[in-house]
């Protein structure tokens, strides 16, 4: 029977859980005071759902993320395939998935893990209850990393596609596409992995509904315009060529206050929306909807978010502002935060 009452709860284990537990027990906090909390301890979204996606951030990006933290003890682990990659090159998330499936199991044998997800989140005399379905928590300080779920515009009458199936061109492949006219929503990473993939099965037609011209990341030396929104790698690529570009036969594109909107959006019997994403919610009566402060992280008295759900938010040289989401930016955001949140309790 493990204690009941941790100094600190970290709640998910993707990337963020990851890096928050890693920097917390860098930072000098008893990895037995440390509750640790995920119905699989898979890596996240990142590694269930994106491992086949092809990343748009450099492999340099992941290798410091993996280093970030010496309780990650990433130096003395095996021979993972991504050290032998090319740093300026971008590779699979699966890639970066597997040393951090590695570093999720060193963790978890130095803190207190709990399988199960979280339900509902209390404050009481200055401590917060941790409820799981099976069981209940306390800890004085709560760190909520539990991702966010693919947006859906719910048009009714066309069957969805799940963006994790559209992604991957193998799932996809099992899907009843013959013969079909498939509407896919966006113009983000996702799309330009989504249209290729749909353009390699026998669909009839695909129209790409979309709201703004793309957006192309460019590198600045020590800064990157339209860093976290900007088109990269292999889909920037791909975009270039084929939507600015040459339009493939079968790919149509559809700005959504074009006339055609209707007529086109009904001719479609499938859709795909890659329109971004929806943090996840934890139920905290007392608090309504949680909402972090972007700048600190902060959520309320010793409870803090981070990684996709809960992103920091950087303006640019130009002054345009982003929310910064990518391991690399989880960790910037956690060593600014994390000082604050160590005096921050309830
Ligand atoms: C197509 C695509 C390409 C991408 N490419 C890159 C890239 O190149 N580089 C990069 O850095 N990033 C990339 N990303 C972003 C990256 O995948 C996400 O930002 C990352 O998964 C977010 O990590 P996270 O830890 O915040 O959330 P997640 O990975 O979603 O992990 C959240 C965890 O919290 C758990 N959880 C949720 N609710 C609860 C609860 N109530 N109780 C307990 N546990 C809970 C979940 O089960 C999950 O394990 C990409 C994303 C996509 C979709």
């Amino acid at each position: 029977m493990h204690p009941t009452h941790f100094r600190w709860t970290v709640i998910g284990a993707g990337p963020a859980g990851i890096a928050t537990v890693g920097r917390l027990i860098d930072s000098g906090i008893a990895p037995d005071e440390i509750a640790w909390v995920d119905p699989e301890f898979a890596v996240g979204d990142f590694g269930v759902k994106w491992s086949v996606v092809s990343s748009n951030t450099r492999v340099s990006g992941f290798t410091h993320f993996l280093e970030a933290s010496s309780a990650f003890q990433f130096r003395q682990g095996p021979d993972f395939a991504i050290r032998g990659f090319d740093p300026r090159q971008t590779c699979s998330l699966g890639a970066v998935a597997e040393p951090l499936q590695w570093i999720t199991g060193r963790l978890a044998e130095r803190v207190v893990t709990v399988k199960a997800t979280a339900t509902r989140l209390e404050l009481h005399q200055r401590r917060w209850a941790v409820h799981t379905e099976g069981s209940v928590l306390t800890s004085d300080n709560v760190v909520l990393a539990i991702g966010s779920d693919a947006r859906s515009l719910d048009y009714p009458g066309v069957r969805e596609i799940p963006l994790e199936v559209a992604v991957d061109v193998h799932k996809l492949g099992a899907e009843p596409l013959e013969g079909a006219t498939v509407a896919v929503f966006g113009s983000s990473h996702s799309t330009m992995l989504v249209l290729p993939n749909l353009l390699r099965q026998p669909v009839a037609k695909i129209v790409n509904f979309y709201q703004h011209p793309l957006r192309y990341a460019v590198e600045f030396g020590d800064w990157t315009l339209f860093d976290d929104t900007g088109l990269k790698g292999h889909a920037a690529q791909w975009a270039r060529e084929n939507l600015d570009g040459q339009l493939p036969e079968r790919l149509e594109r559809c700005h959504v206050g074009d006339p055609r909107f209707d007529e086109l959006l009904g001719r479609c019997d499938q859709v795909v929306y890659t329109v971004g994403f929806e943090p996840r919610r934890i139920d905290a009566p007392q608090w309504g909807p949680l909402q972090h402060n972007a700048s600190n992280g902060i959520i309320a008295p010793g409870l803090f978010g981070i990684g996709i759900a809960f992103p920091g938010y950087r303006v640019d040289p130009t002054g345009f502002g982003e929310h910064r989401v990518g391991l690399e930016k989880f960790i910037e955001q956690l060593d600014a935060c994390l000082p604050i949140w160590l005096r921050y309790g309830a």
